[in-house]
């Protein structure tokens, strides 16, 4: 039963079928029951008339036999009358009362109904379904007319019964075919109507929301629905709507997309140019732009970490540092640009004669510091000696003029486990101090002079 109702509950079909035949049905069984009151007066009618009729052909030999006092007689002309179908009931009322009979059912004094069998004899009730109260009854006089008397001679009445429930038994089985009639009707209408209904409607509708309903909802597609029998209807209309709005919803995806990829390539291409200006913004942190050598920076950070390397390996370190001899008459003689010229060709010369490991690096102005990592004293001083020689040889061209100039370096080697980036710079400093004391051009060890007490310290 909850099945049955949620199949109506969720069926446009079933649930129209039911509205439409609901009420058609309620007005074919009042149509039909307004054609069977009609059918019932009819035949009431009909009834009254056929029952006016007996008279005519009972009225004569009743009232010979009342006449005569024939009981017997008049006994079997009521019998015949009773046996009528339209009749349930005869009443003799004669004037002197000795030939009162009556048969059936029949009105006493007091209105009420009494039966009596075919001799005249009180019985029990017969009469069933609308019973006594549709008892009918209709009146006539009895008359003698014998060729003796010039007038008629009243002899009593004969009242006859009739019942509602005979018109009513006439007229059910019409009315229960009809009844029968438009039940059947209205189940085949029902059932054909809801078969095409569903067929036509129902059925397509119900593909077409499980097709919508199986949807990939990134990816909708259009939906394909055949309706053998058209190719345009109501619902292959909201079928192709259905489609269009699939199709914008589609394009406006494939436009997202693409927005999509455009902007993440905007994105990575600033990405990159981020990461380039990081990288070119670190290498102007830690270079010098002239020389491209480290700065002083990058010579402190990468300093300390080789210095570092060197105490844990046990290995030997040793810094050189470096200043341009003279340097201040360089550019005042030939010019600013020729003392950037130099200071190029100086780092250029110094790149050239030691590996890619050692830092080079520009302190400042024209002085600079080198680190080399795993050599002791002795092959720092000769690397010093050759980057000397290696200066003094640069020649730049000033207005056909060949100018040349020297620097002054100074040695130190990093003793293991006491040494910092500060102090072996101080150091270096001092030995550098001493080659320029002693006339420039000039490579001191920082050990050679460590223990001399002369030293003026300077920095
Ligand atoms: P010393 O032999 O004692 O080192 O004498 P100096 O003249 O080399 O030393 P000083 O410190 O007196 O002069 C350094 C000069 O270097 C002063 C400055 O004009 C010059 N200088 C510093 N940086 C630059 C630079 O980037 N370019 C140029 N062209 N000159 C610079
Ligand atoms: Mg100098
Ligand atoms: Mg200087």
């Amino acid at each position: 039963m909850r099945a049955l109702l949620k199949r109506y509950r969720q069926s446009i079909a079933l649930h129209l079928l039911l509205i439409i035949f609901g009420l058609y049905f309620l007005v074919a069984v009042l149509v039909t029951v307004v054609q069977l009151y009609k059918e019932y007066e009819n035949t009431k009618k009909e009834f009254y008339d056929e029952i006016q009729t007996l008279p005519a052909t009972f009225g004569k030999g009743i009232s010979d036999s009342v006449w005569t006092y024939n009981q017997e007689l008049l006994q079997s002309i009521l019998q015949g009358m009773y046996n009528l179908p339209i009749v349930v009931g005869v009443k003799i009322n004669s004037l002197d009362h000795k030939m009162d009979i009556q048969v059936g059912a029949v009105f006493n004094q007091q209105n009420q109904v009494e039966y009596y069998d075919s001799k005249g004899l009180a019985t029990e009730q017969k009469l069933t379904g609308l019973g006594a109260n549709a008892l009918f009854a209709h009146e006539f006089p009895i008359y003698y007319q014998g060729p003796a008397f010039s007038q008629d001679i009243p002899l009593g009445t004969v009242t006859l019964y009739s019942n509602d429930q005979l018109v009513f038994e006439r007229v059910k089985y019409g009315f229960i075919l009809i009844l029968i009639n438009s039940v059947i009707k209205t189940f085949v209408l029902w059932f054909i109507i809801y078969f095409f209904i569903n067929k036509h409607l129902g059925k397509p509708l119900k593909e077409f929301t499980l097709k919508i309903s199986q949807q990939n909802s990134k990816f909708p597609q259009a939906i394909d629905l055949a309706i053998n029998w058209t190719d345009k209807n109501e619902l292959l209309i909201l079928k192709d709507s259905y489609n269009q709005m699939i199709e914008r919803v589609n394009k406006h995806q494939h436009e997202l997309l693409e927005l999509n990829q455009v902007l993440d390539e905007k994105v990575k291409a600033r990405t990159r140019d981020l990461e380039l200006a990081k990288e070119s913004a670190e290498l102007l942190a830690y270079s010098d732009p002239l020389t491209q050598l480290s700065n002083r920076r990058a010579f402190f950070d990468y300093g300390e970490q080789l210095l570092e390397q060197a105490y844990r390996q046990q290995n030997s370190l040793s810094l050189i540092m470096v200043d341009i001899d003279n340097f201040k008459n360089l550019n005042d003689t030939y010019g600013h640009a020729l003392g950037d010229q130099a200071l190029v060709a100086f780092a250029t010369t110094l790149k050239n004669n030691l590996r890619s490991t050692d830092i080079i690096a520009r302190l400042g102005g024209e002085e600079f510091a080198i680190m080399l990592s795993n050599l002791g004293e002795d092959n720092a001083i000769n690397i010093a000696e050759t980057l000397r020689l290696k200066v003094s040889q640069i020649e730049l061209e000033h207005e056909q003029l060949s100018i040349q100039f020297t620097a002054s370096f100074g040695v130190v080697e990093s003793l293991p486990g006491s040494s910092n980036i500060d102090s072996l710079l101080a150091q270096a400093d001092t030995a550098l101090y001493f080659s320029k004391q002693h006339g420039r051009n000039k490579v001191t060890a920082y050990s050679t002079i460590a223990n001399t007490t002369t030293i003026n310290s300077v920095n």
